[in-house]
């Protein structure tokens, strides 16, 4: 159990939000401001808009806002680092100032209502706690397709991950000192937060249609955040290579043992179709396997190298242009 109202800081990513980012900030600060005078929060909590290197107008309403209210902070990045990582620069940036921290898209997809119960879940004691959506219903077919088989993956490559878990969570200054010992590059937090273990609890919250602008999630982004998602967290797609390896060596054996047969009987002919089905199953499975060990190695390289995960070309934080 906490005693203390705490200060909290809503970190939003935004990416090429023009369109929507003055109702968003409108809406959050609105909520904010409610949270404030319930006794929720304490009077000094902040809205974190990390600019992800956007190429529309979203700086400007950002840098606009937080010259002339307190209440909003801004960082901008050199550069488009991603999601992940602007959630991540959000959050570590605010670990020192804030008592807790909630990430929210900047489309307010979900439901900025559930506050109230991350709050109560942290006045309970919870270090971490995540946000589910109750359903997919407001998804188009193809994602909620692709969503739930990558979940599906995840768990059979032993990935431990809540479910429809979204990047919509609270995490207290403690999880968040923890979170800034992790020094990867390929950054998939929804997998990675639940190995940092903590008291942890979920809400559920309900996500609505994006009210203006596109999903700035364009499918290589989508594709590359799924990869990231199997190679940071598992290996276990290298333990299979060797496992279909296994079984070829067996398959290869009984073959030999058939052909052997098939030579003793005078019967050598037989068998070209099967050789040659074999031989490009093999040269397939030969490549792709070695594709995948490729995939690693140069994830690795990645890592090795321990480029920042971004940059902040600017910020506007508690009055001070930094
Ligand atoms: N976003 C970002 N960098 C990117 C892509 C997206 O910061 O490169 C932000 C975006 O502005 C939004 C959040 O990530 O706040 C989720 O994106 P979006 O709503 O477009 O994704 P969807 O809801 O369609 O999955
Ligand atoms: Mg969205």
């Amino acid at each position: 159990m906490r005693e203390n109202v705490p200060k909290l800081y809503i970190v939003i990513p935004c990416y090429n939000e023009e369109e929507i980012l003055h109702q968003s900030m409108d809406i959050l600060k609105g909520k904010l401001q409610r949270l404030v005078q319930t006794g929720k929060v304490t009077s000094d909590s902040r809205i974190v808009c990390v600019d992800d290197g956007s190429k529309d107008g979203t700086w400007d309403i950002i840098a606009e806002r937080a010259d002339k209210d307190d209440i909003f902070l801004g960082l901008r990045f050199s550069r488009n680092y991603g999601h992940q990582n602007a959630i991540l620069a959000g959050m570590l940036e605010s670990r020192k100032a804030a008592d807790c921290v909630v990430t929210i898209d900047a489309d307010l997809q979900q439901d900025v209502e559930a506050l109230d119960d991350f709050l109560a879940k942290y006045m309970e004691g919870c270090d971490v706690v995540y946000g589910v959506r109750n359903d997919r219903d407001t998804d188009k077919a193809g994602k909620k397709f692709t969503a739930e088989a990558f979940y599906k993956l995840m768990k059979f490559l032993g990935v431990d991950m809540l479910p429809n878990s979204a990047d919509y969570r609270l995490l207290s200054s403690k999880a968040l000192e923890a979170l800034s010992e992790y020094p990867e590059s390929n950054l998939f937090l929804r997998g990675l937060i639940p190995t940092m273990g903590f008291k942890s609890d979920i809400v559920y919250f309900d996500v609505k249609d994006r009210t203006g602008g596109q999903s700035k999630y364009t499918l290589s982004k989508m594709m590359g955040l799924a990869l990231n998602g199997i190679t940071s967290m598992s290996t276990r797609p290298l333990e299979l290579i060797v496992v279909i390896g296994l079984f070829f060596c067996l398959l290869a054996l009984v073959i030999f043992i058939i052909s052997m047969i098939d030579w003793a009987r005078g019967m050598v002919v037989k068998g070209w179709t099967t050789t040659v089905a074999l031989l490009c199953l093999i040269g397939g499975m030969n490549l792709l396997t070695n594709g995948l060990v490729g995939l690693y190695v140069g994830k690795s390289y990645i890592e090795i190298k321990h480029r920042p995960r971004y940059i902040i070309d600017q910020a506007i934080w508690d009055g001070n242009d930094k």
